[in-house]
């Protein structure tokens, strides 16, 4: 098309029945198509496939096995470790694949495979309808319900996962097959939360649900260094409190405490709540909005927004004693830079059987993250090492962590992941659905020695 990209090589072919492009490196798009979120990512694939459906992505796994070329597979491109882009590999780009058809009266939606979350929340909120998503817009649907998939309705009606009625897969033989409750139920458990390892899912049907349109996020500033009580009292409450309210605390170095909550759901209800959160201390600053649910999933893209250098380090904690909780506040002294929170999980999320889904992580009461971001790549080793001490004085109660959080830390991290026994069963799963770790530009899970 235009000149801006061109069949593969007969070389290296992709037969004619391919419809969607091809860019190699001196294509004008070239360097655009493989950019990802992490600026810091700078890898160069042979080919970038723009796949324009399901049958292209079939074309598409086939031809880089005959090439003996890495796959990788880009769904949002929002990893920060930049899985989706093998170097001197095939990078099928599910970019042309983004649309959401949504059932209103089913409550249900097709989601192709590229698609990103703010299309999701777009084609849903006309009828008042959502389910669980990230809360950044240009997160791929992809990476994140392989995941788990968290978001502001967590707590309402679970993970994206746990409301995914099936899958459209291509397998790593070329094969398309479909993953669900009735068809294929161990390849339909090990979608849920095992990441990309099992193949490319060119589409997600999804369970939707009346959430409305509303939204409100209420917060109050402390001083950290009387902030120890209010943290304490705060999370605490996060156990009984209704499930609409998904609580948060923040510190950033040089900052305040921030202790908040994000409500989804008729704003008036969630009065008492803001009653309480004004009475948690000293409060030094408040600020309360009511708005829109969209406007809430993307309050944060501009923050999160592409090109900076990144750096981010997780763990999930369940007990935080008040070691825990000063060593949280102790992140206002760090160097510039690093800025962490403490999320709630809890309601729906822990009430699915940690052996239903490969996300297993259901008895976590908050995930910790410490990130920083960047521009001057002088700084990657000063503010990765300021997020890598923060986390640590953390690790002492870590139970574990989120996949989609989990940095490059080898097959000890995937452990952390999913613990023994899920790891195990995830390894058995790869051995029957892609024996050859085709899928391996990821969390990746070893197939089981046969
Ligand atoms: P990619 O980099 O494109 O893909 C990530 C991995 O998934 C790769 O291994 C890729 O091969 C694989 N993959 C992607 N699409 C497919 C597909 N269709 N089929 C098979 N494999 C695929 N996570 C949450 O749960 N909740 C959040 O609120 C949240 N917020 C975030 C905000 C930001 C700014 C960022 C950067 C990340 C956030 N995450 C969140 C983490 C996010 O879920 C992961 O980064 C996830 O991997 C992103 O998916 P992607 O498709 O955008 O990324």
């Amino acid at each position: 098309d235009s000149g801006q990209s061109r069949r593969m090589p007969t070389a290296g072919p992709l037969p004619v029945s391919f419809e969607g492009d091809v860019l190699v490196p001196d294509s004008p798009a070239y360097d655009t198509a493989r950019a990802v979120w992490n600026g810091a990512v700078d890898r160069r694939p042979k080919y970038v496939v723009r796949c324009a459906g399901t049958d292209d992505v079939r074309t598409a796994v086939r031809v880089a096995r005959e090439l003996g070329l890495p796959l990788g597979v880009r769904g949002g491109g929002h990893s920060a470790a930049g899985w989706a882009v093998p170097d001197g590999g095939l990078m099928i780009d599910l970019s042309r694949m983004r649309e959401v058809v949504v059932d209103p009266r089913a409550k249900t939606a097709q989601v192709q495979g590229g698609a990103l979350l703010g299309s999701l929340d777009a084609a849903t909120q006309p009828f008042g309808l959502a389910t669980t998503a990230g809360i950044v817009s240009h997160t791929g649907i992809g990476g994140l319900a392989l995941g788990g998939g968290v978001g502001w309705l967590g707590r309402q009606v679970g993970l994206t996962c746990d409301n995914a009625l099936g899958y459209e897969v291509v397998t790593a033989d070329g094969e398309l097959v479909y993953a669900s409750a009735d068809e294929n139920p161990d390849l339909f458990w090990g979608l849920r939360g095992g990441g990309g390892n099992f193949g490319v899912v060119t589409r997600f049907d999804l369970r939707l649900h009346d959430v409305g349109t509303q939204a409100l996020v209420a917060e109050v500033d402390l001083d950290p260094a009387r902030g120890l009580d209010a943290l304490r009292t705060w999370l605490a409450a996060s156990d009984d409190a209704p499930r609409r309210a998904t609580f948060i605390a923040e510190v950033r170095s040089g900052g305040p405490l921030t202790l908040g909550f994000v409500w989804v759901g008729p704003p008036e209800e969630a009065a008492p709540l803001i009653q309480q959160l004004d009475g948690v201390g000293d409060v030094q600053q408040r600020r309360v909005a009511t708005i829109s649910y969209l406007d809430l999933q993307q309050q944060s893209d501009v923050g999160a927004a592409y090109g900076y250098r990144r750096y981010a380090k997780s763990h999930y904690v369940q007990e935080l004693p008040d070691a825990a909780l000063e060593a949280f506040l102790a992140h206002t002294d760090a160097d510039a830079g690093p800025y962490a929170s403490l999320v709630a999980y809890g309601g729906a999320i822990a009430e699915v059987n940690p052996d239903a889904t490969a996300f297993v992580h259901r008895g976590t009461r908050f995930e910790y993250d410490v990130g920083a971001k960047w521009a001057d790549p002088n700084d990657d080793e000063r503010l990765a090492t300021a997020c890598r001490r923060l986390a640590a004085t953390i690790a002492p109660w870590s139970v574990g962590v989120y996949v989609n959080a989990l940095g490059v830390e080898g097959a000890a991290g995937v452990h952390r992941a999913y613990g023994d026994a899920t790891y195990a069963r995830l390894q058995q799963l790869k051995a029957t659905w892609d024996r050859e770790n085709t899928f391996r530009l990821n969390q990746n899970i070893p197939p089981a020695e046969s």
